[in-house]
């Protein structure tokens, strides 16, 4: 049995259903469940209406109608690329009814704009006593961002010192300004302060302080901007040996513009406020008036290339300097899937993912970040499902 429901209808899952769909070999029923039931149906078509894809509505902050879910269609897997907001209730109603979680991104309060793993890893023995996967973080970064440090961990280092995680967009989309994916939980991340490890401990920065021209593979140099990410928090604690952990994406000056300008005016603002008798948040407003990124795929030019810069011993005790990386073309992801490739290269993974517990290389009952299973069966697959990676031995890592 290799049932699987998709929790989200949004940009990363209709990529999902659709890498799913492809691999029906593994994936013997899906069923497609999101708050607003339509969604799914529309994806389900785009499907060609199989049987074995069927839809259904939740609405995943509330447990009991996600047990309901649960109890009806008896998954194997759960594939929650909803919204943060949702893992930990997610995570409560697969406790209860059976079932193995995956998800791509960290939980986060809807009241405050901070992610980290605490809250979902103190689910770890729960899941491990019910002798459930939990697979945390299960998109490109978090995700492939933690595997590729994993192989590179078991194939090339003896020790690992210093690892940068760069993520470039150099697509255009043809927008005055938009978000690649989901505009609230995009704008709360890069609104906060950065932050990266060093020696041991955490540094804070101002939000967007630090940046530095870096040089992508097949685009260029690009000016990359060091964020905190969620990534960093579970790689340095399973890689130790790691003196300094930092994590850089690229933003164009009209973004930056753009987003100062929202945050100078209020509307990044996540506290409720009262307009016309009614409660609004001012960043769910601006985003039922952003593009939907769902969206920007049709006139989507040019490609992202994210990867792991890391230096540190070889096997051997001698000085290495090694990046993997993918690109990724907007236009090839959109003739695929209809979306952009900042969805494509989170919904290939997160399948890739679930592929790996459904057939049994990563199973593992608790809870755990992709680092800490095997990367070489699901490295092999990257290429197989549309995301081919390179490495570079011994350059220049500009970092
Ligand atoms: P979208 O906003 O496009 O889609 C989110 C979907 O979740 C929508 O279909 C929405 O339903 C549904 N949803 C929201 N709240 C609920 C709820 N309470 N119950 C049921 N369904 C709900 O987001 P994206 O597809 O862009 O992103 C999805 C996830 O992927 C996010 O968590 C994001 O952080 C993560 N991500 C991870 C990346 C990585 O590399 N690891 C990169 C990019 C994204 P409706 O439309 O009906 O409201």
């Amino acid at each position: 049995m290799s049932k699987v429901i998709i929790i989200g209808a949004g940009g990363v899952g209709t990529v999902v259903a659709h890498k799913c769909a492809q691999n029906h070999d593994v994936f013997s029923e899906i069923v497609l469940a999101s708050r607003t039931r339509s969604k799914c149906d529309a994806i389900a078509h785009q499907l060609g209406d199989k049987p074995w894809i069927t839809t259904d509505s939740v609405d995943a902050d509330s447990v009991e109608q996600l047990v309901e879910l649960f109890n009806r269609h008896k998954p194997e897997l759960v594939i929650n690329v909803a919204l943060p907001y949702q893992d930990l209730t997610i995570m409560e109603a697969c406790l209860q009814c059976g079932v193995n979680y995956l998800d791509t991104a960290n939980y986060e309060p809807k009241d405050v704009a901070h992610f980290e793993y605490s809250w979902q890893w103190a689910y770890r023995e729960r899941f491990e006593k019910a002798g459930l996967t939990a697979i945390l973080g299960c998109g490109f970064d978090p995700g492939v961002s933690g595997v590729f440090t994993a192989y590179a961990a078991k194939h090339w280092f003896s020790e690992m010192q210093y690892l940068d995680i760069v993520d470039c967009n150099a697509g255009n989309h043809g927008k005055a300004f938009a978000t690649n994916f989901n505009p609230e939980i995009n704008i709360r991340e890069i609104t906060q302060n950065g932050r990266y490890y060093q020696d041991g401990k955490w540094v804070v920065t101002e939000p967007l302080e630090f940046h530095k021209t870096l040089n992508y593979p097949n685009i260029g140099p690009r000016e990359s901007y060091l964020l905190y990410h969620e990534e960093l928090e579970s790689l340095v604690l399973n890689y130790p040996t790691i003196k300094r952990a930092r994590f850089w994406m690229t933003f164009g000056q009209e973004y930056l513009t753009h987003l100062r300008v929202i945050q100078d005016i209020g509307m990044a603002r996540i506290d409720e406020i009262e307009y016309n008798g009614q409660k609004i948040v001012p960043l769910q407003f601006l985003k039922a008036v952003l593009p939907n990124p769902q969206d920007l795929g049709k006139n989507y030019h040019g490609e992202t290339s994210i990867g792991c810069r890391i230096s540190g011993l070889d096997k051997d005790g001698k000085p290495l300097t090694y990046y993997i990386y993918n690109n990724c073309s907007h236009e090839e992801a959109y003739k695929e899937t209809g979306m952009q490739a900042v969805s494509y290269t989170t919904g290939v993974p997160a399948c890739i993912g679930a592929m790996m517990f459904l057939t049994g290389k990563w199973n593992k009952p608790g809870v755990h970040n992709v680092e800490e299973f095997d990367p070489d069966p699901f490295m092999a697959q990257l290429p197989v499902q549309g995301l081919p990676w390179h490495e570079v031995i011994n350059a220049d890592l500009e970092l």
